[in-house]
């Protein structure tokens, strides 16, 4: 096959730590193998796209990052089966679908997770984009880089939608949005009646609270230090809503829980709020840890209170989801208006995409959309 194939395309480049990111006509290769090339009608913009910008995580750059891209299937490699020219798809993380974690279906916790969601190349360290000066622009983000108006997902990490279905809402299921709901449905296995508790109620952490209603809990705490945030959860579904800037969190929690709750959620990525997380279970509860601290960091809990109380921290990837079987429910659930993860968005033309950045650092918008003019 011809590689040198290649089209123009328009992609927002991260040429430097925290620098802008600056749109920029470049090339982008034809799908190979089981690639497919998409074409993005619309990408999420999630918390990990500006660690990865401001480099909290070491991805190579100049880099092209969006993780949360939904589109329609543009072309497609010769060894390509699943999915068709047409197609509508959102895309989600990569996996090599080999190792023993895969095997046993769990590709969240992929062998080659790392590389292959955060290398900013393939496999063999080669990148599918190159800039109008023929160099190589780093790409591959989470198996898609959508931060463009095409991408290169594969068959495995595309995940088909219904037509009928609103495409342009549908990306940040691939990662923000799933891993919330995922973390409370597929990981915590929140059951009816039961207390749970979210630490940040942001894109993840209300994700969760709207997932922690599906599963049937009786009381849901939604925690955070935007008042607009927890007005909306209330919304949601929480039953009650604490605000961490002027209330103790752990001594609030006890209270309405009776001694705590059965499972909490951390997705603020601050090392102190883990902390609270294990404070406030209850006996035997259990703590999903989601929220991504700089690389390194550490945190400290009581050993004796978590060993006597007998509770868990688990960490958690993308909510523990095959994002093939859980995307297609979490659609379901939306179309059922049981899962109104719409209420999160607020969409921006692509060329905004640094206001977008801006407004969600800044706590205004909670899940930006970026749209791609056609
Ligand atoms: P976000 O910024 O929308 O949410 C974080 C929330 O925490 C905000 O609402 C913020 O106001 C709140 N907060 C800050 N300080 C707080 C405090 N002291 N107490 C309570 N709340 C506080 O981000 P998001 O898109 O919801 O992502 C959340 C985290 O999850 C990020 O760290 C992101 O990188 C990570 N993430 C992890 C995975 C995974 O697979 N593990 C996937 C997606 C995102
Ligand atoms: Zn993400």
């Amino acid at each position: 096959m011809n590689t040198t194939i290649s089209r123009a395309i328009t992609a927002a480049v991260v040429r430097g730590k925290g620098a802008p990111f600056t749109l920029e006509e470049v090339n982008i290769r034809e799908p190979e193998g089981v690639e497919v090339l998409v074409r993005v009608v619309a990408t999420g913009m999630c918390h990990t796209d500006l660690i990865v910008r401001d480099q909290l995580y070491p991805v190579p750059l100049p880099l092209v990052l969006g993780h949360e891209g939904a589109g329609v299937v543009e072309a497609i490699g010769p060894n390509v089966t699943r999915l068709a020219v047409g197609d509508h798809v959102v895309m989600s993380y990569g996996f090599c679908g080999g190792c023993s974690p895969c095997d046993h279906g769990h590709m969240s916790y992929c062998k080659e997770f790392f590389g292959r969601n955060f290398g900013g190349s393939d496999a063999d360290g080669k990148c599918a984009i190159t800039d109008r000066q023929g160099e190589a622009v780093h790409d591959h983000f989470f198996a898609q880089s959508s931060f463009a108006t095409y991408a290169i997902s594969t068959e495995d990490s595309a995940v088909k939608v219904s037509k009928e279905a609103p495409l342009e809402l549908l990306g940040p299921l691939g990662c923000g949005i799933q891993t919330g709901a995922g973390a409370v449905i597929n990981t915590l296995g929140v059951r009816p009646g039961s207390r749970f508790a979210a630490l940040g109620a942001g894109a993840v952490g209300l994700s969760a609270v709207m997932a922690a209603r599906v599963a049937g809990a009786a009381m849901i705490i939604a925690i955070d230090v935007v008042p607009e945030r927890l007005a909306l959860a209330m919304e949601l579904g929480a039953t009650h809503v604490i605000n961490a800037s002027h209330e103790d969190v752990v001594e609030r929690v006890r209270e309405l829980g009776g001694g705590g709750v059965d499972y909490a959620l951390e997705s603020t990525g601050r090392t102190e709020v883990l902390r609270q997380g294990v404070d406030v279970l209850a006996g035997r509860g259990t703590l999903g840890v989601v929220g991504a601290p700089p690389l390194g960091h550490e945190a400290a809990f009581d050993v004796n209170d978590l060993l006597l109380g007998g509770k868990s921290i688990r960490g958690i990837v993308e909510g523990d989801s095959v994002a093939r079987d859980f995307i297609p429910q979490l659609v379901e659930l939306h179309r059922q208006g049981r899962f109104p993860f719409d209420r999160l968005v607020k969409f921006y033309d692509f060329e905004d995409i640094n206001q977008a950045a801006e407004d969600s650092e800044r706590g205004l918008t909670l899940k930006p959309i970026l749209r791609m003019a056609r």
